[in-house]
């Protein structure tokens, strides 16, 4: 174990703080003997740090993910289990199935972090989320150091949420993450923007290969490599509002996008939001709003996460001032 270690490197804010104590795990027999530390020390488990804010020191112990391996569990004529430690690289893992052939993970090509994280939000994009894909989780109960195997009946996956990020916060290390992926893969193309650079690209006949490929260049042009700019992806989620609310905001703005939620309620674009109130391309001395993507927030370098934090408050004040909506931090925030 470490102790006062800059956590520079293992976020991808590029926020300088240090936590008082600092490990990796790299096996579920290494796991088990740091548990009587994480019991009585408040602690923190990390993948690739890419859904973190730290807004100041950490004074605790930050255990870093460390599980690697992949492997096959059973097919079908159709389908291959395909299981993944907690440590893997979610893209590195995307990009071996999509080599593979097999179908299911592709639109969620380049999300930086790592597999045991995917649960945590029921990672999505482009029209997919995990859930989609998810077969079952090993997590260790840290209390009793008890493995348990978690269905998606068990996981409360929702928009960005799941069970272990409500009810059992803080509960569970997951250490190994299984998903069912197709071996006659039918290509999910949806989202219209992937429709356009399929047909900029010339394909008309999409492989998974192609949807990857696709969702690598889109997400490319538009979303900041954190190895270059400081960021966690979108700073907020997307807000599910009743139909009432578009209705309102449609009376100034006619073109508000939206999207049906169910049961009367309508998903708004939060960068929608943010670049109608006047906030995209913003900068505030180290930190601002990225001027592509105003749903994400960066750090130019030297930037604090009490300056981001700030800033995300000033939006959520005037986003809720000028449309009458309440944005939510997706980002989780220490
Ligand atoms: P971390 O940031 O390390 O951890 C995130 C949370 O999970 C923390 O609360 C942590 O304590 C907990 N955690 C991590 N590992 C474990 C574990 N093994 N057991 C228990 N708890 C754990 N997200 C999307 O959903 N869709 C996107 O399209 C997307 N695009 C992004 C693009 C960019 C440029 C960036 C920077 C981020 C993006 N994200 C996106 C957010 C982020 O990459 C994902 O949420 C990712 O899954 C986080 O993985 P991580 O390993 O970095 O998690
Ligand atoms: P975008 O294409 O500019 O669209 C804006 C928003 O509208 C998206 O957030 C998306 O919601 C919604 N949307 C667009 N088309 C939709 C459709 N056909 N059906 C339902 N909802 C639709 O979005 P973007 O910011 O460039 O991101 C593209 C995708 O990558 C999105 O799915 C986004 O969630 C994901 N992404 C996530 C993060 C993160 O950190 N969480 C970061 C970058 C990108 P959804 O978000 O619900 O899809």
């Amino acid at each position: 174990m470490q102790t006062d270690v800059s956590l520079k490197p293992y976020h991808t804010f590029g926020i300088e703080v240090e936590a008082r104590l600092f490990t990796e795990f790299h096996s579920l027999e290494e796991l088990q003997t740091l548990l009587p530390t994480l019991r009585t020390t408040p602690f923190l488990v990390c993948g690739g740090g890419s859904n973190m804010l730290f807004t100041r020191n950490f004074d605790g112990l930050l255990a870093r993910n460390c599980i690697l391996g992949i492997h096959e569990i059973s097919r079908t004529e159709k389908e291959v289990i395909l299981e993944s430690g907690a440590g893997e690289n979610w893209h590195q893992l995307v990009e071996s199935c999509v080599a593979m052939g097999y179908g299911g993970l592709e639109n969620l090509s380049l999300i930086p972090g790592c597999v045991g994280a995917s649960p945590m939000q029921n990672i999505g994009a482009y029209g997919v989320e995990i859930k989609d894909v998810f077969e079952y989780l090993d997590a260790v109960e840290i209390a009793t150091g008890e493995i348990k195997r978690f269905y998606a009946e068990d996981c409360a996956f929702g928009y960005r949420e799941s069970i272990f990020k409500s009810e059992l916060k803080n509960q569970y290390i997951i250490c190994k993450v299984a998903f069912r992926l197709s071996l006659y893969p039918t290509v999910n193309t949806s989202y219209g923007i992937i429709e356009a650079e399929l047909e900029r690209l010339s394909v008309h006949v999409p492989t998974i290969k192609d949807v990857s490929q696709a969702v690598i260049n889109i997400r490319k042009s538009k979303l900041p490599d954190p190895s270059q700019l400081g960021n966690a992806g979108s700073f907020f989620k997307n807000p599910v509002v009743p139909e009432a609310v578009l209705d309102k905001i449609r009376t100034s703005y006619e073109k508000v996008p939206s999207y049906p939620a169910g049961e009367g309620t309508v998903k708004l674009a939060a960068g929608w939001l943010i670049e109608q109130a006047g906030w995209k391309g913003k900068r505030f001395g180290a930190v601002g709003v990225h001027e592509l993507q105003a749903l994400v927030l960066v750090n130019y370098g030297g930037g604090t996460g009490k300056e981001v934090y700030d800033l995300s408050q000033g939006i959520i004040e005037d986003v809720q001032h000028k449309f009458g909506v309440t944005l939510e931090r997706e980002v989780n925030i220490y």
